[in-house]
């Protein structure tokens, strides 16, 4: 059976290892990157390389985007030379980014006009999922699309949900974001308290990582940090982004959040001391400052 033709545009820290995965299971891939030297790895690997996002549609069946934020998202499927431009009836939109749902319903409404099926499909699980192919994938919008776009998601992710309408991957996706923020945030406290107390912080985590506290943060993160690494990783100007969408959507729906009203400005200050490109983890320096104190590092 031929496979079908996939695009992808935005080959950052996801895409371009995403795109790579597709591109392994043996799919025709056409790229766009707005900085094309990022895409010599998949040209190298056998992959097209497209002038244009209209040109990549125009070329392929189902097109992937991961960028970085809504606006960038909207420039790249409705600006100038834009994906919508190149887009033909029965083609599928998978947008991989993670953007404020009510943008997604809009962009699943103005491809329908078109003729296209557009569908919301953030991810978790890192650059270590998305090298691995392992990603946890959240989807909204018609199960059709989804239904046959699955052997391409099968190529990037382990866990495929579809949550619902177009946006609810995006809500799936918010939802996420406010656990991962609340345990970064609580790592961090639960490492400077200990050290305060006195107690060795790596024999602390040793201690609870196998009981009720456990989680991939509890797992990953401390390490990193008593090695004196605060490297992305999930940037913290991502993490606070994505924390200001949970807030807007929850606004929009009058939903209480106090605990990620309180971690989104913890994120936010770190953009405003410029560690906007440390990772999510880097958090810890906002609690450090409140509490006069360093954590202690074996390098
Ligand atoms: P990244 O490494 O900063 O890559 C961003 C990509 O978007 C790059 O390809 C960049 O192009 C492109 N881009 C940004 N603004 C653009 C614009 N206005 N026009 C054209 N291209 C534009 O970010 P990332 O970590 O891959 O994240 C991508 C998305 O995945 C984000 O929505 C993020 O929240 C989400 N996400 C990230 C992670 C993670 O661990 N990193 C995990 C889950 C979800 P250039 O190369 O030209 O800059």
């Amino acid at each position: 059976m031929t496979k079908m033709r996939i695009g992808y545009i935005g080959l950052g820290t996801m895409g371009a290892p995403m795109a790579m995965n597709i591109l392994k299971a043996g799919f025709p891939l056409t790229v766009y990157n707005r900085t094309a030297s990022k895409a010599a790895n998949l040209i190298a690997a056998g992959a097209q390389w497209a002038e244009t996002p209209a040109e990549v549609a125009s070329r392929t069946e189902i097109v992937f985007t991961n960028l970085s934020d809504t606006p960038d998202v909207l420039q790249i499927l409705f600006g100038e030379n834009g994906v919508i431009d190149g887009s033909h009836p029965g083609m599928i939109l998978v947008d991989n980014s993670t953007i404020k749902p009510s943008a997604s319903r809009e962009i699943y409404q103005r491809f329908h006009e078109v003729g296209v099926s557009a569908l919301d499909a953030p991810v978790s699980g890192g650059d270590i999922g998305a090298k691995n192919g392992t990603l946890a994938i959240m989807v909204g919008g018609e199960a059709e699309a989804l239904e046959k776009a699955m052997p391409v998601f099968e190529a990037i992710g382990k866990k495929i949900t579809h949550v619902g309408d177009a946006g609810a991957g995006q809500v799936a996706k918010a939802a996420n974001q406010i656990m991962v923020a609340a345990q970064m945030v609580a790592e961090a406290e639960l490492m400077l308290f200990a050290q305060k107390s006195g107690v060795d912080v790596a024999r602390v985590i040793e201690a609870i990582k196998g009981g009720a506290a456990q989680c991939w943060t509890l797992d990953v993160k401390p390490q990193r940090l008593l090695a004196g690494n605060r490297n992305p990783g999930f940037k913290s100007s991502l993490q606070a982004k994505d924390l200001n969408i949970v807030m807007d959507t929850a606004r929009d729906y009058q939903a209480v959040l106090p605990g990620t009203a309180l971690n989104s400005q913890l994120f936010n200050g770190m953009v405003a001391l410029g560690e906007g490109d440390l990772d999510n983890s880097a958090v810890i320096h906002m609690l450090e400052l409140l509490n006069d104190t360093e954590l202690k590092t074996n390098p």
